[in-house]
């Protein structure tokens, strides 16, 4: 355990050539919006009792024409220095609704959002203009937040939070758990849901990680707020969860981000799995 289980790493290319291509991306994007070389995929959030589908997040890719598929961990961090994630942004929610829309209701659609695109007046105006652009009704949409955009400008955050959740919009508070001062922000906004960091996920099967993944769900039991299980890979890890009280559950054991046609099958494929059988999905532990 001590050998595998806390050691993480992502992809990363050497330094020198990350840093040659960085400028370069943040040119190639301006470009790309207009290419249209973005597109979003899907990733089913379900119910952890049943297997049905409750919501889909989602996800940015861009198909970079030279460097092929390029990871949001890669570019919007540079969308964000640029800019450009206003445009994306916006680009991002009138997609993510227009293809809500074709999902029986009331699945909803949850869209991320960055604290650029919170800090600057109009992200309201561009979240209506999704809405009525596409007709889904507001209670559909649910904007994601990570707890590091809370740390700073924290006051205009919230203010802003606060006038999207006025329109009806849902808001989540994403990778909880990860961010210096977690539990304060539960205080200072009424979030919808809580998205316990796939972090605590991964590591469930330690009784300190599940502790901890027990005492987030009963606050936001307390508080209100729903919590969604994220990065869920394998049965053991659902069953856990499960027990430890995490109401929704995503991750690749019930699917990978899908493009729109497989997300559409995905809801159907969900709602054939019998409850019963879904509930024995997980061994008996
Ligand atoms: P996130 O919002 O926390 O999204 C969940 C990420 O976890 C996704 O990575 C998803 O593919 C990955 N994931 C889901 N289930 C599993 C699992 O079981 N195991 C593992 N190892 N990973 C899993 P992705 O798509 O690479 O996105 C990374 C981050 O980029 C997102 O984290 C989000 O913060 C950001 N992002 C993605 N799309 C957008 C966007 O349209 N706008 C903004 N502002 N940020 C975005
Ligand atoms: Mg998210
Ligand atoms: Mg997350
Ligand atoms: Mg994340």
């Amino acid at each position: 355990k001590a050998a595998g289980r806390n050691t993480y790493r992502e992809f990363e290319p050497n330094a020198g050539a990350r840093i040659a291509t960085r400028g370069q991306l943040a040119l190639d994007m301006k470009e790309a919006i207009r290419a249209q070389e973005f597109h979003l995929v899907y990733q089913p959030v379900v119910d952890a009792e049943t297997g049905a589908v409750v919501s889909f997040e989602a996800l940015m890719r861009w198909r970079h024409p030279i460097q092929g598929e390029i990871p949001p961990s890669a570019f919007i961090p540079l969308a964000e220095e640029a800019g450009l994630i206003v445009p994306l942004g916006a680009w991002a929610l009138h997609e993510a609704c227009r293809e809500a829309v074709s999902w029986p209701a009331p699945i909803r659609v949850a869209v991320n959002v960055s604290g650029v695109q919170l800090r600057r007046a109009g992200l309201e105006a561009t979240v209506l203009a999704a809405l009525a652009g596409s007709g889904l009704s507001a209670d559909r949409l649910k904007l994601e937040v990570t707890e590091s955009v809370l740390m700073q400008d924290s006051e205009v955050i919230i203010a802003s939070l606060h006038r999207l959740r006025a329109l009806g919009v849902l808001i989540a508070l994403d990778d909880f758990g990860t961010g210096y001062s977690s539990l304060s922000y539960l205080r200072r906004f009424p979030f919808d849901k809580i998205k316990i960091d796939r972090a605590f996920i991964r590591d469930i099967a330690d009784p300190d990680a599940a502790a901890i993944v027990r005492a987030v769900v009963s606050i936001g039991e307390r508080l209100g707020m729903g919590i969604v299980a994220e990065g869920v890979e394998t049965i053991e890890q659902l069953d856990l969860v499960r027990q430890e009280g995490c109401t929704q559950v995503q991750g690749f054991l019930f699917s990978r981000p899908l493009p729109p046609d497989a997300a559409r099958s995905y809801v159907d494929f969900a709602s054939q799995i019998h409850p019963s059988r879904f509930a024995q999905f997980a061994p008996p532990s």
